[in-house]
């Protein structure tokens, strides 16, 4: 994990948390002295990550919230004040794919996907950042994709809803700017997560690591450590509105 960065005394929310990147998220931003409200549609599905939390000595309080209702949103950043106090670093990290050619596509797809992945941060974000101006300050981190600028075939509701997001980064990152609040994104490129676990076993998965990710493996949650720190810290103080790319060197490919 990254050295040197301090959060005690920080109280951070991370959307979907049960698994995956927003597992990691969570951890990572606990093990370095944030209080963590680690959110999931199902709190049940949050236990484990919660004792292993506490068990290291850090504080994690489970909440349920899913990202398509915003009064789940109002309500849980309510009880997360209650709680551990003000919210000073929002991961925006609640997200899905399906992944259907562009032709078949359903309406209900296509809603699943923006409504997760682009409205969901969008009211999180406002909800969190409203709390965030009233005291002068917050870190607020979307997890966007590469996928928000490159493409690739299949997921057209996702690519759509990534690059929204990063366009939304940029647009809250500008009106917010002088309220001490900081609004940035990680653009991961692809990481080993249950979200993909299976493709990236598969022949088809293991050739597109070797044709599209110029250092040759595919990436580890834990690669993404350096920039959420960076980003929750206020080593990037002087940063909003921006992107960190961690796909190693997808991008270039
Ligand atoms: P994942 O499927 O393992 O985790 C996604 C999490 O979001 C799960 O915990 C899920 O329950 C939660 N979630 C989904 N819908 C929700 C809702 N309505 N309300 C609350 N929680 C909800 O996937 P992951 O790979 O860990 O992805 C995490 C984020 O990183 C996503 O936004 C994803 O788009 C992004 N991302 C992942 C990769 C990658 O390669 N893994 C690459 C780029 C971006």
């Amino acid at each position: 994990m990254a050295e040197g960065f301090n959060l005690t005394g920080k109280t951070a929310l991370v959307t979907g948390a049960s698994q995956g990147l927003g597992r990691r998220f969570a951890e990572v931003l606990a093990d370095k002295g944030a209080a963590a409200a680690v959110a999931a549609r199902q709190t049940d599905k949050l236990a484990s990550l919660a004792a292993e939390i506490e068990g290291r000595g850090g504080t994690a309080l489970p909440v349920a919230m899913d990202v398509t209702d915003v009064a789940a949103i109002e309500q849980a950043v309510i009880d997360i004040e209650a709680a551990l106090g003000g919210i000073d670093i929002l991961v925006n990290n609640a997200g899905v794919a399906i992944t259907k050619p562009f032709l078949d596509q359903e309406p209900e797809d296509y809603d699943a996907v923006v409504d997760t992945n682009l409205r969901g941060c969008f009211f999180v974000a406002q909800r969190v950042a409203r709390r965030m101006v009233e005291r002068g300050a917050g870190s607020i981190i979307n997890i966007a994709s590469v996928l928000g600028q490159d493409v690739i075939g299949q997921v057209t509701p996702y690519c759509a809803s990534k690059a929204g997001l990063l366009h939304l980064t940029r647009a809250m990152g500008a009106e917010l700017a002088k309220t001490g609040v900081r609004v940035n994104a990680i653009a991961p490129g692809y990481i080993e997560t249950p979200m993909n676990q299976a493709f990236f076993q598969s022949p088809a998965g293991e050739k597109m690591i070797a044709r599209k990710v110029p250092v040759g493996r595919l990436g580890a949650p834990a690669d993404l450590d350096g920039a959420l720190l960076l980003l929750a810290s206020d080593a990037s103080s002087y940063m909003t509105g921006t992107a960190i790319t961690v796909d190693g060197g997808f991008v270039l490919s």
